[in-house]
């Protein structure tokens, strides 16, 4: 894509027509199976997989000349009769609810009047100017937004709690050190949109009466870094970070905390620990980090797309935003569509949206023909759904009761050619590599079952072998430490649940 901005520059510099074309460097727009896309207006032709040298007919053809060049265009961006349609009529849009992400792929993400322009820190402003802190922290509680981490826990109820802990200092945090296999949900909107988390952060700030915000990014996610900083140097600059907020007297400023990518920095103890210096491991709770959080003051700490739905709440008003979704799960949530789905991409959908909706209709279903087998949601704290469950609207609770969660956002379609033995020890190993090593249950028990699930995809597996691990699962659940170990068996018993079959069939084919 970089390549292709800069060729399309240059050209244009060449044609002498440089100055009469606005270029704008977004951030992910979603639909990632087609990339790389070009969107040229005011006619708002989608041109995907663009190719370098596709860039001179962009130029020459659409740019200069004003005739869209159908054979570049996105294939269900043109109609059976030629007819070009804008992206949102794309079938992959259509039936998503942009709120989180709304600017992705929209604004210039490096540029802050972009942002502006689209009513960028006006939320800051009416917060500021309008609300008092216990009118900000009543509006997120009202909306009913949940943690979009993975944990759910109400967002309001977290701010009052921090509200009503009385400390001269306080710290708001934000949880960018995503890192399920396969999402990239808060990456995108870093990427994409940082302003909308620098400006939410500070309403934050502003609600719970903190001066210091820390968005703790993984070091692997460069660009989201980059473009952070950029965006927290021209948000100071103009006035919208440091003293004197709007006037007021309100102050607050932010920094970024590098995590060196270990999955359990993003449970919020060891986030804390990590951004103290410390080694990155959980603490026991009590106390909660609204109480005793960074050095020991309380701490507000949400997660990248938690805070990407703020400023849309403090501006539209609570009870827009609690008007979508389902009765215990408001508004939207972004899932990372990936696996063997056609579209695979960033997807915004309202909850209460059905798997099957995702998959086949804005997914555009199996590639090759071939039978879709399961859904993996939740990464590898969540479990497998299979066909009977397709229609079960998202929300948090209908996950969590069949045995799946939301989790972060990481969602893997699988299809018939997929071993389910294979796919759970794929995420027990992620998880057995990533555990901290503090406490016996996850350090110890997930090396073993995982070395019962090797023994049994060897074709080494003894009778009993499936007994034991559902056992060993059991235990490690409630006796781990921190959310990753006391989740970490979930892939291992959703698919004995749903496939115990093919468990056994490896079992019996002994080699
Ligand atoms: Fe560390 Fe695992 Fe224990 Fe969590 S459950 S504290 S990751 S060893």
């Amino acid at each position: 894509s970089l390549k292709i901005l800069e060729k399309m520059e240059n050209l244009l510099e060449q044609r002498g027509i440089r100055q009469d074309v606005k270029m704008v460097k977004t951030g992910c727009f979603g639909l990632c199976a087609a990339g790389p896309i070009v969107i040229v207006y005011p006619e708002g032709a989608f041109y995907a997989h663009v190719k370098l040298e596709d860039v001179e007919k962009i130029v020459d053809e659409h740019i200069i000349g004003k005739k869209i060049i159908k054979d570049l265009l996105y294939k269900e961006a043109v109609t059976e009769d030629g007819e070009v349609k804008s992206f949102e009529e794309v079938p992959f849009y259509k039936k998503q609810m942009r709120i989180a992400l709304e600017h992705c792929g929209a604004i210039g993400a490096e540029d802050i009047d972009d942002y502006i322009e689209l009513k960028g820190y006006k939320a800051l402003e009416k917060a500021l100017t309008e609300m008092t802190p216990e009118n900000v922290i009543d509006e997120v509680k009202r909306s009913g937004l949940r943690g979009r981490g993975g944990g759910g826990f109400p967002t309001g109820l977290k701010w009052e709690f921090t509200y009503k802990t009385e400390d001269e200092q306080k710290y708001v945090a934000c949880n960018a050190d995503e890192g399920d296999p396969g999402a990239f949900m808060d990456r995108s909107i870093l990427e994409g949109d940082p302003h909308c988390i620098i400006e939410a952060m500070a309403i934050a700030g502003y609600a719970v009466g903190a001066n210091q915000g820390y968005v703790y990014v993984r070091a692997e996610y460069p660009v989201a870094i980059e473009r952070l900083q950029i965006a927290i140097d021209k948000a100071r600059e103009a006035g919208y970070l440091g003293k004197n907020i709007f006037g007021t007297d309100f102050e607050f400023d932010m920094e970024i905390r590098l995590g060196a990518g270990a999955f359990v920095c993003g449970e919020e103890t060891a986030l804390i620990n990590s951004i103290e210096g410390k080694r990155g491991m959980p603490r026991p709770r009590p106390p909660f980090p609204a109480v005793k959080g960074l050095w020991n003051k309380p701490t507000l700490l949400n997660n990248v797309e938690t805070y990407a739905n703020i400023t849309k709440i403090i501006l539209k008003g609570a009870d827009w935003f609690s008007s979508i979704g389902t009765e215990k799960s408001k508004g939207t949530k972004v899932f990372a569509l990936g696996g063997k789905v056609e579209n695979t991409g960033l997807v915004e959908i309202p909850m209460g949206t059905t798997l099957r909706e995702i998959i086949f209709e804005i997914g555009g279903g199996i590639p090759n023909g071939k039978k879709f087998k399961a859904v993996q949601t939740g990464g590898p704290s969540g479990g497998c759904l299979t066909e009977e469950y397709l229609d079960t609207p998202i929300d948090y609770d209908s996950l969590t009761a069949l045995g799946s969660m939301m989790g972060s956002g990481g969602m893997i379609i699988l299809d018939e050619d997929n071993c389910m033995v294979d796919i759970a020890k794929f995420f027990l190993e992620f998880t057995v590599e990533e555990s901290c090593g503090k406490c016996p249950p996850c350090r110890i028990g997930t090396k073993r079952m995982l070395e019962t699930l090797e023994k049994i995809t060897e074709g080494k597996g003894e009778k009993g072998d499936i007994e034991k691990l559902e056992k060993l699962a059991e235990n490690i659940k409630t006796s781990a430490l921190c959310g990753l170990g006391q989740t970490a068996p979930n892939p291992v018993l959703s698919t004995i649940k749903r496939f115990r079959h093919e468990y056994e069939a490896h079992v019996n084919e002994k080699r």
